[in-house]
């Protein structure tokens, strides 16, 4: 069953107690395809760059699987690029700069081949450019897949609840729930922001782990503890890239299967935090994956026997 990819394919410039990159290649949808194509090969990926984009880099994403039909390179513009700064405990980080260059008048157009498609993932972006692309598709998907950030909430907090009461589920992490809800428990948060469209919410809290809630249930993944954590950039995109892509994989969108996927998208995001950028992400063989998804079974696996 195809996915859907959207959002950001970047520069980003990071700094965290452990090193400073200069621009390397990130952005939301960089991570969500690559992910994501650990679980499922057919993948098209729709965004942006200036002429100032590596083609290794998409020779790379080709490689994965990801059709980039849909990817749109503007001859002597700039890519998106990011710049940010990890606090101590790599849980927070500060925005140094974001220009948007490409992304400023982005015009999404979504291949006649993708136009179908079952799953579809919203990757990081402007909100009203996400809620563009649904609307170019030729029927519902069976699931979308919305991640934003707190810098759309504070520039274009009535276009992202437009975009929101379309989806079905919303991953985004704890300050951000609290900012979104207005709310500091993050239940009473998951309440008000099941409300505004998803069904289906998860709440990502980085080295804690990522809750996933439903109007009646809650459920929690932990994160793996790692000896080695340099650069947390794009944990939230693969975490969402192995969850979308282990329920297009599977064709199941029950809460039961998605208590699996962000089992899923938890590892995939362990991996990305172990090297800068989008390194770690490559070249990954499927027992690398199945390894790690049995650290996060053994973790968590108890007998109590209550009687
Ligand atoms: P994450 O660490 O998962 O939140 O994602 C980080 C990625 O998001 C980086 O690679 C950035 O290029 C990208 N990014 C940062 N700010 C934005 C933004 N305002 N809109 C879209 N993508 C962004």
């Amino acid at each position: 069953m195809s996915l859907l990819v959207v959002g950001t394919v970047a520069f980003d410039a990071i700094e965290t107690p452990f090193g400073k990159t200069d621009k390397i290649v990130g952005g939301a949808a960089s991570y969500i395809g690559l992910a994501a194509s650990y679980f499922h090969r057919d993948i098209h990926l729709v965004s942006v760059v200036g002429d100032d984009f590596p083609q290794d880099f998409m020779n790379t994403l080709k490689a994965q699987g990801v059709n980039l039909t849909g990817l749109q390179i503007k001859k002597g513009e700039k890519s998106f690029f990011w710049s940010g700064k990890y606090h101590n405990d790599l849980n927070s980080r500060d925005t140094l700069e974001t220009q948007l260059n490409v992304l400023e008048h982005f015009n999404p157009i979504v291949p006649e081949s993708a136009k179908n498609v079952d799953f579809l993932m919203l990757g990081n972006l402007v909100p009203a450019v996400q809620r563009q692309v649904i609307t170019q598709l030729t029927k519902r998907p069976k699931l979308i897949v919305l991640d934003t950030m707190n810098f759309w909430m504070d520039i274009a907090m009535e276009e992202l609840l437009k975009t929101i009461a379309m989806i079905d589920v919303l991953t985004i992490n704890d300050s951000e729930a609290r900012q979104l809800s207005g709310e500091y428990s993050l239940v009473k948060a998951a309440q008000k922001i099941l409300k505004m469209g998803p069904k289906v919410l998860v709440i990502k809290k980085g080295e804690h782990g990522a809750l996933l809630f439903n109007k009646d249930e809650v459920f929690f993944a932990p994160a793996l503890p790692l000896e080695e954590v340099y650069d947390p950039t794009g944990a939230g995109d693969s975490f969402a890239g192995g969850f979308i892509g282990y329920l297009a994989k599977t064709k199941d969108i029950s809460f039961e299967n998605m208590k699996r996927a962000i089992i899923f998208g938890s590892a995939m995001a362990s991996f990305t935090v172990e090297k800068f950028g989008t390194e770690r992400l490559i070249g990954l063989s499927a027992e690398d994956v199945d390894n790690r998804v049995q650290e996060f079974v053994d973790l968590v696996q108890f007998d109590i026997s209550l009687i």
